[in-house]
């Protein structure tokens, strides 16, 4: 294992991985959620698995509240884009994986 490697915590099973291989979701300057993008702006982030089980834990208005200290939940309409984004890419770092990319995904 690679030393100092940063690890975070999922926020639905808060099993411990290396950073590169959790998606991280962000409060947004509009106290709205969103996918971490390439440029990073230092907004509260979270980390979920690469795992849609995990995706689906973590995608509710009362997880993501605590783990992003929002002001107000997301909408079910947040929700759903959210999920479906999380979920659309660990699918390609699935395939990429399996390809022999790298699971950055960029
Ligand atoms: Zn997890």
């Amino acid at each position: 294992m690679a030393a100092g490697a940063p690890q975070r915590m999922c926020l639905a099973c808060r099993t411990k991985r290396p950073q590169q291989s959790l998606a991280r979701i962000q409060k947004g300057p509009d106290d709205r959620v969103r996918l971490d993008g390439p440029t990073r702006s230092g907004g509260r982030g979270a980390y979920v698995c690469a795992s849609e089980a995990c995706v689906k834990r973590a995608m509710e208005p009362r997880v993501l509240v605590k783990a992003l200290r929002l002001a107000e939940p997301p909408s079910t309409e947040e929700i759903e884009t959210l999920t479906e984004t999380l979920t659309a890419r660990i699918r390609a770092w699935a395939t990429a994986s399996e390809q022999g990319g790298t699971a950055d995904g960029r």
